[in-house]
C-alpha cells in the first residue's frame, strides 16, 4: 500500500492555488530520510551524502539537503554552477562526470571541488584543461557482471563507465608522478537496488582494491565512494530498503577489510539520487478526458514531458486516485499524456477505482528523475514544482515555463518576418 504524504483536504487547497500539473516536493520526508542516511553511516567519522544534483536540480531542495550535511555530486557545467551559487563549496562538491569537456574539468578545478577522473587517459586531459589537483578520484569498474548471492543486479562489463583494475594502479601511479596526495577511490555497479546487499557487497570489492591499490602504487587513500544506486520500491508489493541495515553491512566489511589494513582513518562517502527524493514527490495531474474505444482512457492534464520514467523505461508508477482510495480498483485503465506518441501513458491496464473528470491523481515516486528527466517534445512546456513546508505551508519553488521560455532561444523570433 502507498499512500500520498497529503491528504485529499490538503491537495484541493494546494490546487486552488496552483494549477496542475506540478511537482509537489516533501520537506519534512527529504529531511527525516536524510538524517537516517546520516546515522546508519553516523560509525564512520569522515562520511558525507553527496546528492545526485541531475536526480532533483532544483536550488530549493539542495539547501534543503545542505541543511542536513549533504553536499553534491555534479556532472556538467551548469550542476556545478548551481552548487556554487548554493554555497557548496571545494570538498562540499564532487564531480563525477564522463565524456568530460575540458570547460568542465576548468570549472570543477576553479571551484575546488573533488574530481573523479572516468578514464585513464582523462589524466593527461585534465592537466592540460586545469592542472592536476592534490585531491583526487578515480572511478573503477571490475567488468563482468555484478552478482548479489549468485542473482545478477547489472552489467558493469557493458557499461560505458570507469577503468579496469589495471588501469586504477597505472593512474594512480602517473597522477602520483604529476602530484597528486590524497587519493579516492568511486564506482557505481548496479542501478535502483532494492536489497540491503548491495552497498555491502559493493563496499566489499571497493575496500579489498583499496588494500591492493595502496600495497600497489603507496597512494593514500583518503576516501571511498558508493556513489548511488540504492533504489525504492516503485510497487507497492516491495519492501524499502532499510537504510540502518545497509549502513550496518558497510561497517562489517570496513571492519573487516580496511581496519586489519591499517586504513581506518577513510572516509565513506555516497552519491544517492533517488533514494534522497523520489518517494518525497508526487507529480499531481488532472483527469481531463475519457475515452472508450478498444480500450479505457484515461486523459490526464500531465504527459511525459513531466515525467519520462514510463515512456522510457516502461517504469511502473503508484497511481492514487485522490478521495478513492478506499474504493474497489474495478476499473483497468490507460493513463495517458497528450503527446503524439504512443508511449506517453503513465500506466498501461492499470486497476483502480472509477476516474471521473477533475479527479486528481498523484503519480508517487516522481521526487528523483521526474521533473529533471523533462523535455519539450511536441512543444510541452514543462511544470511548476511546489514544496510543502514542514508546517503545511506550500511556496512554490519553480514556476512553470510559459511560451516565451519555449520561444527564448529563437532569438528575434517574434521581431522578423519569416
Ligand atoms: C546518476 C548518478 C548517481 C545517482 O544515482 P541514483 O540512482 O539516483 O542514486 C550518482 N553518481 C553518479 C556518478 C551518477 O551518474
Amino acid at each position: 500500500m502507498k499512500t500520498p504524504f497529503v491528504t485529499k483536504e490538503q491537495l484541493d487547497k494546494i490546487c486552488s492555488q496552483y494549477p496542475t500539473p506540478f511537482h509537489l516536493y516533501d520537506e519534512k520526508g527529504i529531511r527525516e530520510n536524510a538524517r537516517k542516511l546520516k546515522q546508519a553511516f553516523s560509525w564512520n567519522k569522515g562520511f558525507k551524502e553527496y546528492f545526485a544534483v541531475k536526480a532533483t536540480p532544483n536550488p530549493t531542495i539542495l539547501k534543503i539537503l545542505q541543511d542536513e550535511g549533504c553536499g553534491t555530486d555534479c556532472s556538467s557545467y551548469t550542476e556545478l554552477l548551481m552548487s556554487d551559487k548554493c554555497g557548496f563549496k571545494g570538498t562540499d562538491i564532487m564531480f563525477s562526470s564522463n565524456d568530460t569537456p575540458k570547460e568542465e574539468f576548468k570549472l570543477a578545478a576553479d571551484l575546488g571541488a573533488t574530481i573523479n577522473l572516468d578514464d585513464i587517459t582523462h589524466i593527461d586531459f585534465l592537466n592540460k584543461a586545469a592542472g592536476i589537483p592534490k585531491r583526487i578520484s578515480c572511478r573503477f569498474n571490475p567488468g563482468g557482471k555484478f552478482a548479489i548471492a549468485n542473482t545478477i543486479m547489472d552489467n558493469p562489463g557493458d557499461a560505458k563507465y570507469g577503468m579496469t583494475k589495471p588501469q586504477m594502479a597505472e593512474a594512480y601511479k602517473r597522477l602520483m608522478e604529476l602530484g597528486a596526495e590524497e587519493f579516492g577511490i568511486h564506482a557505481f555497479l548496479a542501478s535502483n537496488t532494492v536489497t540491503n546487499e548491495y552497498y555491502p557487497t559493493l563496499a566489499k570489492i571497493l575496500f579489498e582494491t583499496a588494500v591492493k591499490l595502496k600495497k600497489e602504487t603507496g597512494a593514500h587513500i583518503t576516501f571511498i565512494n558508493l556513489s548511488g544506486g540504492i533504489g525504492i520500491p516503485y510497487t507497492p508489493d516491495k519492501e524499502p530498503n532499510d537504510i540502518l541495515t545497509i549502513g550496518e553491512g558497510v561497517r562489517k566489511a570496513y571492519d573487516e577489510v580496511l581496519i586489519p589494513a591499517g586504513m581506518g582513518d577513510v572516509a565513506i562517502y555516497t552519491e544517492l539520487g533517488r533514494f534522497m527524493l523520489a518517494p518525497y514527490g508526487h507529480l499531481i495531474t488532472k483527469a481531463i478526458h475519457e475515452k472508450h474505444t478498444h480500450k479505457e482512457y484515461i486523459g490526464v492534464d500531465a504527459c511525459a514531458v513531466n515525467l519520462m520514467r514510463p515512456a522510457m523505461y516502461g517504469a511502473y508508477h503508484h497511481i492514487t486516485v485522490m478521495g478513492k482510495e478506499n474504493e474497489p480498483a474495478d476499473h483497468v485503465y490507460d493513463i495517458t499524456g497528450s503527446l503524439c506518441e504512443n508511449n506517453d501513458k503513465f500506466a498501461i491496464d492499470r486497476k483502480l477505482p472509477k476516474i471521473d473528470m477533475g479527479d486528481l491523481l498523484v503519480i508517487h515516486d516522481a521526487g528523483a528523475h521526474g521533473f529533471a528527466m523533462g523535455y519539450n517534445y511536441n512543444g510541452k512546456l514543462k511544470s511548476s514544482e511546489i514544496l510543502l513546508r514542514e508546517d503545511g505551508s506550500t511556496v512554490m519553488i519553480r514556476r512553470a515555463e510559459t511560451p516565451e521560455d519555449y520561444f527564448a532561444t529563437l532569438d528575434g523570433f517574434w521581431d522578423i518576418d519569416l
